[in-house]
């Protein structure tokens, strides 16, 4: 399809389509940061109240470059992939020391942040200072691939370069904004992953994957990563009013965020067959529940935990427990505020205190 169709037609539909998206109604890149770090790998209607939550807690950038980590993860909660958090802050306070406060304007130069990909680059080069270069996110990828015919894999290290190239050559340079909002919507909430309704489609005519039966092949993506098994026993230690919690240390899922003692394998096990001197550590304490397996998601992990509560009564046994394993004490109260997976959230709504 030539380009001067492809646009007429994209931005045709886009003025009647468009969505009213907060973010949009300014040019300020903390907002616009803010925006495309929580939507990497997150649907609008999820990451839409995590956006309010963000600029409600941290209205400028010094506000969230001078926060608490655990705060930020805090807030985070429940979005997932939580090195975007870390990095966001981590971003925050580089944009404060190196930039003076004020975010890069040029996509080449906003590249240099972390957690700032190529996509991310673009979408503040553009939204933010008008900069006429395409944004490709997964809808643009899905649109293009399926109305271009473009096999590569979307997966690949070369798949962006590739379609950003085309973008450069399909976008309005006068109506740049228009476009790569369009382009994205449409991917999004026209042009979907299953079954698109390509007979009304506006590409109905000239669309390599409906001309030739494709909408499910396109775009490629070739999964490399298989998911692995991890098997999660933790033991909830409970004195009183309080639990011994830790925070998980970096180079592991959940860098930062806290959850109790952990004992894993790499296939399921019942407590006698763990790789841990369980009567030390219990000390004649008896271990209670254990029964219900959470399973919990990840991209790359299949997560299936149990929760052993274990009562210890003696404040002395307590006390070097959590000296014994390096946790913390702290009241069933304070865990609340404190930043946690969601696996460990769950198992929490589910225990009744
Ligand atoms: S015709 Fe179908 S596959 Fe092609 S762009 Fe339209 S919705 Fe997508």
């Amino acid at each position: 399809m030539d380009a001067k169709i492809f646009r007429e037609r994209l931005l045709g539909w886009y003025q009647e389509h468009q969505r009213d998206l907060p973010w949009r109604h300014t040019r300020d890149p903390y907002p616009i940061w803010l925006s495309e770090i929580i939507l990497q790998q997150t649907r609008v209607a999820q990451g839409l109240p995590y956006w309010e939550k963000f600029m409600q807690a941290f209205p400028t950038l010094p506000d969230l470059a001078s926060a608490e980590e655990q705060q930020v993860l805090r807030l985070w909660q429940g979005l997932g992939y939580y090195s975007r958090a870390r990095n966001l802050h981590a971003c925050a306070k580089q944009v404060m020391e190196e930039y003076n406060g004020q975010f890069p304007r040029t996509y080449d130069e906003l590249l240099k942040l972390k957690g700032v990909g190529k996509y991310t680059a673009a979408a503040i080069a553009y939204f933010a200072f008008g900069e006429a270069v395409p944004v490709v996110d997964g809808n643009v990828y899905r649109l293009f691939s399926r109305v271009f015919g473009i096999e590569t894999d979307i997966a690949s290290s070369k798949a962006f370069n590739e379609f950003f190239n085309l973008g450069l050559e399909l976008i309005d340079t006068q109506r740049a904004g228009a476009f790569n909002q369009a382009s994205m919507e449409f991917g999004a909430t026209y042009c979907k992953p299953q079954n698109p309704p390509c007979l009304t489609c506006t590409f109905a005519s000239g669309c390599h994957a409906l001309a030739t039966g494709q909408q499910a092949k396109l775009p490629v993506k070739i999964k490399k990563t298989k998911v692995k098994d991890r098997y999660f026993h933790y033991l909830v230690f409970v004195h009183a009013d309080q639990v011994l919690v830790r925070t998980r240390p970096v180079g592991d899922i959940w860098t930062g965020l806290h959850d109790f003692h952990l004992v894993e394998t790499t296939k399921p096990a019942t407590p006698d067959e763990w790789p841990t001197d369980l009567g030390k550590l219990l000390m004649g304490h008896s271990l209670k529940g254990g029964d219900v397996e959470y399973k919990h998601l990840l991209s790359h992990r299949r997560l299936h935990a149990r929760f052993y509560e274990v009562n210890v009564p003696e404040k002395d046994a307590f006390e070097g427990l959590a000296t014994q394993l390096e946790m913390q004490a702290v009241t069933w109260g304070n865990l609340e505020n404190l930043a946690k997976p969601v696996l460990i959230l769950r198992f929490l709504n589910d225990r009744e205190i």
